[in-house]
């Protein structure tokens, strides 16, 4: 589980092996862990809002927010009429924003939803705001978006984690019924948004500013990539990956030990490590191997590599391969005479080279079927997009995602060892490492 302390033992083993193969540490500080901490989403029932002649309203209870808030000081808004100005770009002469009485539809248009509920402002002409107040004349309304973002809060346990030294949240969003807002303002001030509402752009200097006051302690989840170099005679680089986090515990305290999940393809990686490092003539390309955590999160350690702390220009990442469930027969190849297959995902999107050499090096190799079957990007299983390979796809670099398929076991704490078929993880090793010393060796530095 990521941030657990099984995982940090499970990372120690990993950096142990590494450094036994003589394989190079890779980070800033000379080591192979990569680190980040995650905020794990819960819904802030503690932060509050007041003026200085007014009580402190306390978020969940008194208004809603899609996210923590960001203490600040409120002392102007600019006024946003969602019927004028959601076609046209208005410009805003204050970072604070507040809005009336807006459809549930019109609301949707402003808050451009994207990955995570912090950045639903990205976009312009939000993108400096630093405070959006939506105001509900019809409580009814209010009551539906409390709703969507309670739904949102329970989807966030799962979803929505946000790295804590990047892209933390950067906009406060209220949502507030109109009674509580002419409570929560001072008498004037609100008298004044009120009559100068309809006469947008008027800028509304606040004689009573607001205080938005953060006391929410969010729960950090410290965690760890692991990464290690065999350096090249170019700055090309080869990227080999597994996931090495799974899921913990279950409510009775069973461990999901994710033998096939992914064990299978961390026992690769580690073998292909320790193969490779023996190799007594430098390859002409960089080999990075990488163990990611928080894949089962949603990707999110190699997401944090590729989008934060590359630690390798992007453009000298040449090819990623991906290892994840390489452990098992499927239920699709359960009655097949020849199981020695893999499904390849993702190697003819970017080039069609990567294919032909994937194809070229397992004639060479281990003679697996190469199975298509879940490539196609409108698959509705998604394989495409479900483990760390995306990460890299969505930077056009050319990757290759291999995998044995789903099986009962899948996310079930049966996923065990015992189950394994080891000619599966060997043969496709043979075919990664064949693959590699072709690209490392034969194939033109880019
Ligand atoms: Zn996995």
């Amino acid at each position: 589980m990521t941030g657990s302390r099984e995982e940090r033992i499970a990372a120690d083993f990993i950096v142990n092996q590494l450094a036994k193969f003589k394989i190079s540490p890779v980070t800033s500080d000379g080591s192979y862990i990569q680190n980040f901490s995650l905020i794990s989403p819960t819904l802030d029932t503690s932060s509050t809002i007041y003026s200085s002649n007014t009580q402190e309203y306390t978020a969940n209870r008194y208004f809603f927010s899609p996210s923590h808030l960001i203490t600040d000081t409120i002392t102007s808004f600019s006024l946003y009429i969602p019927e004028k100005h959601l076609s046209s770009t208005p410009k805003f002469q204050s970072p604070n924003i507040i809005l009336f009485s807006p459809t549930f539809l019109q609301i949707n248009s402003i808050l451009h939803q994207t990955r995570y509920h912090t950045s639903l402002l990205h976009s312009e002409p939000f993108n400096n705001i630093k405070n959006l107040f939506i105001v509900f004349t019809d409580s009814s309304h209010l009551q539906l978006w409390g709703k969507k973002i309670h739904s949102y809060a329970e989807r966030l346990s799962d979803d929505f984690y946000i790295y804590s030294n990047t892209d933390s949240v950067k906009h406060n969003i209220i949502f507030i019924s109109y009674q509580h807002a002419r409570r929560l303002f001072s008498s004037d001030d609100f008298t004044s948004i009120l009559t100068q509402y309809h006469s947008y752009p008027h800028l509304v200097t606040l004689t009573h500013p607001l205080y938005i006051q953060n006391k929410y302690r969010p729960h950090l989840l410290r965690t760890q990539n692991i990464l290690g170099l065999i350096k090249g005679t170019s700055d090309s680089t080869i990227i080999i990956g597994a996931h090495y986090d799974h899921l913990g515990t279950d409510a009775e305290g069973n461990s999901f030990n994710g033998a096939d999940d992914n064990a299978s393809g961390i026992s690769a990686l580690l073998a292909l490590a320790e193969s490779l490092s023996k190799q007594s003539k430098p390859f002409n390309k960089n080999i990075l191997f990488t163990f990611w955590s928080a894949e089962e999160l949603g990707l999110l350690g190699s997401a944090y590599f590729t989008d934060y702390q590359p630690i390798i220009p992007l453009n000298k990442i040449i090819t990623y391969i991906n290892l994840d469930m390489i452990g098992r027969i499927d239920t699709r190849y359960q009655k097949s005479e020849n199981a020695n297959y893999v499904y390849v995902i993702g190697s003819d999107k970017i080039t069609t080279r990567l294919d032909k050499e994937l194809n070229l090096a397992n004639t060479q190799s281990s003679n697996m079927i190469l199975d298509y079957f879940y490539n196609a990007e409108t698959h509705p299983m998604n394989i495409y997009r479900r483990s760390d390979q995306y990460n890299f796809l969505k930077h056009n670099i050319p990757t290759v995602f291999l995998f044995r398929g789903l099986h009962p076991d899948y996310h079930q704490i049966t996923d065990d060892f015992e189950k394994i078929n080891f000619d599966s993880i060997s043969n496709i090793s043979k075919l990664v490492y064949q693959l590699i010393i072709n690209l490392s060796t034969t194939v033109k530095a880019k």
